[in-house]
């Protein structure tokens, strides 16, 4: 009911211990009471509307941790969202803290699983900036899959972007389908270039387009049904 936006979790559980609520024509005074999608629910006898499903495109600044809630009471991506949407909102895989970029966040659980499946080999852009200049050798190596963590890496695109012969340091993309822990800073280690910094550019599809760090949209109808 909290989560349909009914009421505090509080005051829904007073509603339902007042009789108030009914789950396919019976009242249930029970907390706790499990209901999915297919259950009517009534609350002084009118219908609860399903939650609405949220899908939207962030761009997650550095510095923001890609969950829900920190034990170290640190900002987290959904502090971004929670004056604006009641629904709970959940992030579709994870950047590091130190990471930017394209973040989708929703409500849609099934949408979030499957997008996260390793079947379904979602391709991700990330640009980082590495340590030293990588020569194309070392990147056959990243395109060929290289071992991390004792276990190979499917192949990835990547290249060299620009240069500061000066600093050392390039700018590399590199595109993955795979979500392992800290993949991106592990594969560049693994050639030499460990990552100064990281954005991911894109998600499938979706870019981050018309969007400044910290912004988001809501995805268009179109998009998510790309996405499903
Ligand atoms: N790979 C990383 O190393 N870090 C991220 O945040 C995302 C991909």
């Amino acid at each position: 009911m909290a989560r349909a936006g009914v009421a505090s979790r509080r005051e829904s559980e007073r509603m339902i211990k007042a009789g108030r609520v009914q789950v396919n024509g019976q009242v249930v005074k029970e907390l706790g009471t499990k209901v999915t999608g297919a259950d009517v629910v009534l609350v002084d006898g009118q219908l609860i509307e399903r939650e609405q499903k949220v899908y939207i495109l962030f761009y997650k600044p550095r510095g923001v941790i890609s969950a829900a809630k920190d034990d170290k009471g640190r900002k987290v991506v959904t502090d971004f969202f929670k004056d604006i949407y009641q629904q709970r909102l959940y992030p579709v895989g994870r950047l590091d803290y130190d990471t930017s970029g394209l973040l989708l966040m929703t409500n849609d659980g099934d949408l979030a699983n499957k997008l996260m499946h390793p079947r379904y080999k979602v391709n991700k852009t990330y640009v980082a900036k590495v340590a030293g200049i990588p020569t194309n050798d070392e990147l056959e190596k990243l395109r060929h899959g290289i071992i991390i963590d004792g276990r190979k890496t499917a192949p990835a695109k990547s290249k060299v972007l620009s240069t500061d012969m000066k600093k050392q340091t390039a700018i590399v993309s590199l595109t993955i389908h795979e979500g392992r822990n800290h993949q991106v800073k592990k594969m560049l280690q693994a050639i030499g270039h460990p990552v100064k910094k990281l954005k991911r550019e894109t998600y499938g599809f979706l870019t981050l387009k018309g969007l400044t760090s910290g912004e988001y949209r809501e995805l268009k109808h179109d998009e998510i049904e790309l996405l499903k």
